[in-house]
């Protein structure tokens, strides 16, 4: 491992500017991604600024909206009260995620913000446009079973590995940034991004900018909700397709509905149209399979993906239909 210096400031500002004055210096939270990358030679930091001790660990409801602090730890949000009661998407898509001791020290921003797991991109010998911009892509011609089949580029065809940020996509959270020249906030659909032409930028945080903190408003899916992961081992793997089903249920209509899949794009995979398909209609097996085709037809898959396209459809099916409890 390269040489590399340590700080751990006590001021949101002082972090910031220890990053924004430093082209090779990175923050850590819970260091569970970004330690991995300096092992494999994937990165190398001169300079981590260690974010932990800054006051960025609440999680409270105000206003009718939950805000979790940054540095908030992927357990504690999962088993916290208050997002068990009001938002069990968001607490069932954690506990999906890599394993108990991961899950201790992971961190929301980290979770955000880690890379992703094509196996090119941690292979230093292999070329990637995302590690190394203009080297070409191994997984296009390679071995693709894990890539995208949505919004992939011919410059990549990674996806994005969270579980945590395909409940935080469906249930419309707001990403709340600080940076040198002040604060923002940050839509969840607008923070990461497709491949393009520039697959090494997986987000739109710009130099020096610190995840403060997520927002999600409060909402009806309280119960007929679920996140399904269909993976290769049952623990400790990540998705090969993953969905956020929550539904608003009046009845035998369904009011409102949220979608997304994990595992399938470079960001989290929000199915608009099939949740406008959903709404007002009853919560029955034959329209959830409508749905899945709906959500399924801008598909386009590679080599040895192509089995992801009914995986998806019969997960979408199948995670509506627990969420429906039919
Ligand atoms: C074996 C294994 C299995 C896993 N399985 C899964 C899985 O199934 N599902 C899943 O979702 N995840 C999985 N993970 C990934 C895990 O969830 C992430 O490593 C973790 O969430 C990263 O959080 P962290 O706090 O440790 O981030 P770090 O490693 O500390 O940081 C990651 C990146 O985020 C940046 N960063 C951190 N905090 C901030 C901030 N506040 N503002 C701006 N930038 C920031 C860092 O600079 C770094 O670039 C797995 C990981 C491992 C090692």
């Amino acid at each position: 491992m390269n040489q590399f210096s340590y700080v751990r400031p006590a001021s949101q500002k002082a972090a910031i500017d220890a990053i924004f004055r430093d082209n090779t210096a990175r923050f850590i939270a819970g260091g569970t991604n970004l330690l991995d990358l300096m092992k494999n030679g994937v990165t190398a930091p001169e300079k981590l600024v260690d974010i932990n001790r800054l006051p960025l660990k609440d999680i409270r409801f105000s206003n009718n909206i939950l805000h979790l602090g940054a540095t908030t730890i992927n357990s504690e949000v999962a088993a916290h009260p208050l997002v068990k009661t009001h938002f069990p998407l968001l607490s069932q898509a954690l506990l999906a995620g890599a394993s108990q001791q991961l899950r201790n020290m992971a961190t929301t921003g980290g979770n955000m913000m880690q890379r992703t797991r094509c196996s090119y991109f941690y292979d230093i010998t292999m070329p990637c446009n995302k590690r190394s911009p203009g080297t070409g892509c191994g997984a296009i011609g390679g071995i693709n079973r894990m890539h995208a089949i949505f919004g992939a580029s011919d410059q990549c065809i990674a996806v994005h590995p969270s579980d945590m940020c395909i409940a935080l996509a469906a249930l419309d959270a707001t990403v709340i940034v600080a940076g040198p020249k002040g604060g923002r906030r940050i839509p969840f659909a607008d923070f990461h991004r497709l491949p393009g032409n520039t697959p090494e930028k997986d987000n739109n945080l710009g130099k020096g900018e610190l995840i403060t903190g997520v927002e999600i408003p409060a909402n009806p899916f309280t119960r007929h909700v679920y996140y399904l992961k269909v993976r290769d081992r049952a623990s400790y793997a990540f998705a090969l397709v993953s969905v956020a089903a929550a539904l608003d249920i009046s009845g035998s209509t369904i009011r409102q509905a949220r979608l997304a899949l994990g595992g399938v794009a470079h960001k989290p995979w929000r199915l608009y149209e099939a949740e406008k398909m959903l709404t007002g209609k009853a919560p029955t097996e034959e329209n959830f399979r409508i749905a899945a085709t709906v959500a399924t037809r801008s598909a386009a898959t590679f080599q040895h993906n192509a089995f992801k396209v009914p995986m998806a459809q019969n997960s979408i099916i199948t995670a509506l239909s627990k969420a429906a409890a039919i």
